[in-house]
């Protein structure tokens, strides 16, 4: 379905100090990638390896035990050309600079694909929240929230939930913000508690994007979704929802993973029971009614749709020969390394990219911060039919480009999304 594109050499990131990060390094190769096919000034591709503005901060909290605690916490805006930055914040052990900077730039592509009026940016603390009491957790975002507060804003940059992080997290950073600026400002966060300006159907838009992308493939493979089987990667936030969402079209959801381990059935997981498991476990792993399979089995389990939703670089040169699937949605962002694309190229594997695929969550939290600006709310359908209109439309617009020029998803996704800031940089030219 297509086919590899040589990459022209463009001059290193002017910033070293995201170059040591594997990340960073990932989203500048696919960033030449694209510089390769596009006819754009090679000045503007330079300003876009390097991210606009970033902040490290130390955050001392106060743990349970009495104890004083500093994390390191992040948040970088890649660009401002495009509207006020926008971005989720995620809490996991693994959090650096380079990685925060690497999502930070995917997010700005991602807007522009999905032609939305942000730009990108990404946040991060360094810790394991599984490991943390909820108190530890609060005393944590709230001090955060101060720690960046110069460079936030409702118009400046607006954040969201990741990995780690949830609505719970999104209201103490809403309610800190307030108590600063002293009135109530829902607009500062999207992906809140509908009951202080979050927006209906928002925790579950990316997983519903994801299978909104997955139908539109499948129609045109001439699978149907009935004779299908998908084995997904992450079962919180975007993999549950992408799991729920599949069932309801008749696919069989045979394998599931998650941090601590992942299980197999092939006659189909049970997902109301599974969520059940999860809700008083926290894990897939010890649920009965399905075998377990270690992780690197889970991404070989033959099937139709594999949906890798938990974390970045997960299909590798080393593995992407064993997958065994006809379909990659990525739900996560940054699952597949370049060196593991041309293999899943070579395999003919068709891939929905992660600027793409997961993009539903990105577009709610836009009709979030609208409708929060407006003080004027929609209710659930309006907004289902909204994302299902915008995804389709991107949907299409990439699959066009990406037939008419020859050029693997991925590439077309990335065209689309750096030429629209692209555009927007050379149009607003350079200061001063
Ligand atoms: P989450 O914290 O709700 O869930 C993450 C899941 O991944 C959990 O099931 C966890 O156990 C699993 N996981 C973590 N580390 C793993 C590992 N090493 N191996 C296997 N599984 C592992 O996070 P989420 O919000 O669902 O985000 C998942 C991915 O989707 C991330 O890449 C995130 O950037 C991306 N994403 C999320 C949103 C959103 O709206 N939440 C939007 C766009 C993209």
């Amino acid at each position: 379905m297509s086919v590899a594109v040589p990459a022209k050499t463009f001059a290193q990131p002017p910033v070293p100090i995201f170059s040591t990060s594997p990340v960073y390094q990932m989203a500048c190769k696919q960033l030449q990638t694209v510089a390769g096919v596009m006819d754009c000034d090679p000045g503007i591709i330079e300003r876009l390896s390097v991210p606009k503005r970033s902040l490290v901060v130390s955050i001392p909290i106060r743990m349970d035990n009495g104890e004083t605690r500093c994390f390191a916490g992040y948040r970088v805006q890649h660009s401002l050309t495009s509207g006020a930055s926008k971005g989720g914040l995620r809490y996991a052990p693994s959090v650096d600079l380079g990685e925060v900077a690497a999502l930070s730039m995917w997010m700005s592509w991602k807007c522009g694909i999905m032609n939305l009026p942000f730009s990108g940016a990404k946040g991060g603390i360094a810790c394991d929240p599984t490991r943390m009491s909820r108190g530890e957790l609060e005393r944590l975002t709230r001090r955060y929230t101060e720690e960046v507060l110069p460079i936030i804003g409702p118009r400046v940059d607006v954040m969201a939930p990741d990995l780690g992080t949830d609505e719970q997290t999104m209201a103490w950073i809403m309610d800190t913000y307030s108590m600063k600026v002293g009135y109530a400002c829902p607009e500062i966060v999207t992906g809140k508690p509908v009951e202080i300006g979050g927006c209906v159907g928002r925790r579950e838009a990316t997983g519903r994007g994801v299978v909104y992308c997955i139908m539109d493939a499948l129609h045109e493979m001439n699978i149907r979704p009935e004779e299908s089987t998908a084995v997904v990667q992450g079962f919180g936030n975007v993999g549950s929802v992408v799991c729920q969402e599949l069932v309801q079209h008749g696919v069989k959801i045979i394998a599931i993973g998650d941090r601590d381990g992942a299980i197999l059935n092939k006659k189909g997981i049970d997902i109301v029971a599974l969520a059940k498991h999860v809700q008083t476990t926290r894990t897939v792993k010890g649920f009965k009614e399905a075998e377990a399979i270690s992780n690197e089995q889970l991404l070989s389990t033959p099937c139709t749709i594999l949906a890798p939703c938990a974390m970045e670089r997960v299909i590798t040169a080393e593995n992407a020969g064993k997958v065994r699937c006809k379909l990659i949605a990525e739900g996560a962002n940054g699952p597949t390394t370049p060196e593991a694309d041309l293999i899943l190229q070579e395999n003919k594997i068709f891939v929905i990219p992660d600027v793409l695929c997961n993009a539903g969550g990105v577009t709610v939290s836009y009709f979030e911060w609208v409708q929060d600006m407006a003080q004027f709310f929609w209710d659930e359908s309006q907004v289902n039919e909204k994302l299902k209109e915008l995804m389709r439309k991107s949907y299409h617009k990439v699959r066009a480009l990406s037939l008419q020029k020859n050029l693997p998803m991925r590439l077309a996704a990335l065209t689309l999304g750096v030429q629209k800031v692209a555009n927007e940089k050379a149009t607003r030219g350079l200061f001063p």
